[in-house]
């Protein structure tokens, strides 16, 4: 079983202390002991940020801080995986690392050859050289890296037991949901907006994640990881802990899997009902559809479609770019739009339906 396990800044920092050292070690212990099972696993880790900021009195940049903090954090993985007597190596990744199917390639070849060598891969988002093309959280590179590599599950550490109802630190009543079968509008909107204080993800950025990879089959879990015997009850033991986000049966080709981390675009093109309905039916994405554009891009880009209610439901590569496509906003005339965009605005071959 291969298995993606995200640790968040919430969990490895706190305020008090920066780093919590005590924890890390037991989280590595735990670790050790589902790989030692036979479990595989990709570590994408947070924490540099917070890290850093905790080494200096100065006021750096982020990236300053992300540089700083990444040598501590992995320096004290290098040592406690050590001394389980598993190595590890580093992987500093941008957007552009996934932009190309050579890349892509590479990196996926570089994981498995480290995977398949009793090498433990340790991510993170390479802080200092993102500017617009970054993830924005390691939430959405963790599923991305779990669809790369084909994992079976792609595990959320958090502070939180797991997907509430409503935001467990406002409100009274929140629930734990124990299994979501499909990341719908509802659900979305149970979720806090709120990152953690330190990190730069949140539920939503969770919810994007497990939404990517409950699409290509890869069943997600949001837990804590403040508990870190809760990775051992759900990998060894299969016992239900936080909330399970149930994969759908995953019919995709190797192709559109790649294309699926496109889905780090934050380009929209808003469509209507109509147009809903057609791509649902397998049907391409034709420009009389189109209702708004949100974000630049360029023919080729990943952009996401989304609903007039606001829901992503689809993704796919654009054939025009979006100063070509800005004017057909204001065109009523439906003969005039199919006689000037003759191709279709994203193509049945490039679509992808995120099922709900
Ligand atoms: N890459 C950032 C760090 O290591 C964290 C981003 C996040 O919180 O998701 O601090």
């Amino acid at each position: 079983m291969k298995v993606i396990l995200k640790i968040g800044t919430s969990v490895l920092v706190n305020n008090i202390n920066g780093l919590d050292l005590v924890l890390m070690q037991n989280l590595v212990c735990e670790i050790s002991r589902v790989y030692n099972q036979g479990v595989q696993i990709i570590l994408i880790t947070s924490g540099a940020v917070a890290t850093g900021r905790e080494m200096v009195n100065n006021l750096l940049s982020r990236s300053s801080f992300a540089a700083l903090g990444q040598t501590k954090l992995i320096k004290y993985y290098y040592d406690f995986f050590g001394e389980q007597g598993i190595q590890i190596a580093q992987v500093l990744l941008s957007a552009n690392s996934f932009k190309n199917r050579s890349r892509f390639n590479l990196l996926k070849e570089t994981l498995t050859q480290l995977t398949d060598n009793r090498i433990i891969p340790i991510i993170n988002e390479n802080d200092t050289t993102v500017l617009k093309d970054s993830f924005g959280d390691n939430d959405s590179l963790a599923a991305i890296i779990s669809v790369l590599v084909s994992a079976q599950k792609l595990v959320f550490l958090t502070d939180l037991d797991g997907l509430y109802s409503s935001d467990p630190k406002t409100g009274k009543n929140a629930r734990l949901i124990k299994e979501v079968e499909s990341v719908d509008l509802e659900i979305q909107r149970m979720c806090s907006k709120n990152t953690s204080k330190l990190g730069q993800g949140g539920m939503l950025s969770k919810l994007k994640g497990a939404k990517l990879a409950t699409t290509c089959g890869i069943d997600a879990f949001i837990m804590s990881g403040l508990n870190p015997d809760n990775i051992s009850k759900l990998l060894l033991n299969n016992q239900p802990v936080g909330t399970k986000f149930t994969s759908r049966k995953s019919h995709l080709s190797e192709r559109k899997k790649r294309l699926l981390i496109g889905t780090i675009s934050e380009s929209r093109i808003i469509v209507d009902q109509g147009a809903r309905k057609a791509l649902e039916d397998k049907n391409s994405l034709l420009a009389v559809g189109l209702r708004g554009i949100k974000g630049d891009f360029m023919k080729g880009d990943f952009v996401n479609i989304i609903d007039k209610k606001g829901e992503v439901f689809a993704f796919g590569v654009v054939n025009y770019g979006s100063k070509e496509l800005m004017p057909l906003l204001s065109l009523r005339d439906k003969d005039e739009i199919r006689r000037l965009f003759r191709k279709a605005v994203v193509h049945i071959d490039n679509l992808i339906l995120l099922k709900c």
